[in-house]
C-alpha cells in the first residue's frame, strides 16, 4: 500500500558489542544511497550499544534507532529495567514490545505488553508490537483467534491518534530463527486478519498502521512478503546481523 511507508527493522537480539555495532554501521551506511527516502529503516541493538550508535550518523543517513524492550514505569525500584525516557535519552525513537522471545522466556504477559506499548507512546516513541501464534496454535486452526486476542489486549481503548503511530509485527513463533519462513500467502492472509482487527479496534487509524512480517526473512524471500497487500515491511533477526544481507533487504523494499 503506497500510503504507508515501508518499514524494515533489524532486531539484533543479544548480539553485538558497541564496537561490533559500529563496525556494522560503517559497512551498512557505506552502501546506503537514498534508500531511506522510501523505506523507514530502524536498527534495534542491545542496550549497551545504543550510545555508540547514538553518536554515529544514523539520523543524518535517515536511519532510526530502536530498543528491543522497555519498562512501563518512568523510574524507581525496578532492578534491571530501563524506562522509555532513558531510551529517548540515548536516541531511541522506536521500541519493540512483546517479542515472542520475551513472552516465552521472560514470562511477559499481555498486560505487561499493553503497559509497555502505552508507556512508549506516552514518551512519543513508535512501538513495534509483536504478535503471532505458535505451531501448536496454527495446527489447531487458532492462529487468527490468538493474534486477534493479542491485538485486543494491547490496543483496546487506545485513542486513534496514538493507535496510528503503532507498528504491528506479525511473527509466527515457529518461523522465528528457524530458517523456515511462513508461506507468503499465509502471511498475507494473517496480515489481512490483523488489518481487520485493527479496524475494529482503531477505526480509520487502522489504515495508517504498518503491518510487518517477521520470521526467517531473507534477501531471497522478502519480495514475496512485501507483495502481499497488507504487508508493509519486515522485522528481521538473523538476516539483520550482516550488513550485506540487511542492506539487500533495505534495497529491495
Ligand atoms: C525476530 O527476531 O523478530 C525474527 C524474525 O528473527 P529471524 O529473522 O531470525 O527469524
Amino acid at each position: 500500500n503506497a500510503a504507508r511507508k515501508p518499514l524494515l527493522a533489524a532486531n539484533w537480539k543479544m548480539n553485538k558489542t558497541p564496537e561490533e555495532a559500529l563496525s556494522f554501521w560503517h559497512e551498512f551506511s557505506g552502501r546506503l544511497s537514498g534508500e531511506t527516502g522510501r523505506v523507514e529503516v530502524v536498527i534495534c541493538p542491545p542496550y549497551p550499544a545504543l550510545p555508540a550508535l547514538q553518536g554515529a550518523d544514523l539520523r543524518a543517513r535517515g536511519v532510526y534507532l530502536g530498543a528491543q524492550n522497555v519498562h512501563w514505569e518512568s523510574r524507581g525500584a525496578f532492578t534491571g529495567e530501563v524506562s522509555p525516557g532513558m531510551l529517548r535519552a540515548v536516541g531511541c525513537s522506536h521500541v519493540i514490545v512483546g517479542h515472542s522471545e520475551r513472552r516465552a522466556y521472560f514470562g511477559e504477559s499481555d498486560e505487561a505488553v499493553k503497559r509497555k506499548l502505552r508507556a512508549a507512546l506516552e514518551e512519543g516513541m513508535t512501538p513495534i508490537l509483536c504478535v503471532g501464534e505458535t505451531l501448536e496454535q496454527r495446527t489447531a486452526g487458532r492462529a487468527e483467534e490468538v493474534v486477534a486476542a493479542q491485538l485486543t489486549a494491547a490496543l483496546e481503548g487506545l485513542d486513534t491518534g496514538r493507535a496510528a503511530r503503532v507498528v504491528v509485527a506479525y511473527e509466527p513463533v515457529w518461523a522465528i530463527g528457524t530458517g523456515r519462513s511462513a508461506e507468503s500467502r499465509d502471511a498475507g492472509e494473517m496480515a489481512a486478519a490483523v488489518r481487520r482487527r485493527l479496524r475494529e479496534l482503531a477505526g480509520p487509524a487502522a489504515e495508517e498502521i504498518r503491518i510487518l512480517y517477521g520470521g526467517s526473512v531473507a534477501p531471497d524471500n522478502f519480495a514475496q512478503f512485501l507483495a502481499e497487500a497488507e504487508v508493509d515491511g519486515g522485522l528481521v533477526g538473523t538476516a539483520s546481523l550482516r550488513p550485506e544481507s540487511f542492506f539487500a533487504l533495505v534495497a529491495s523494499a
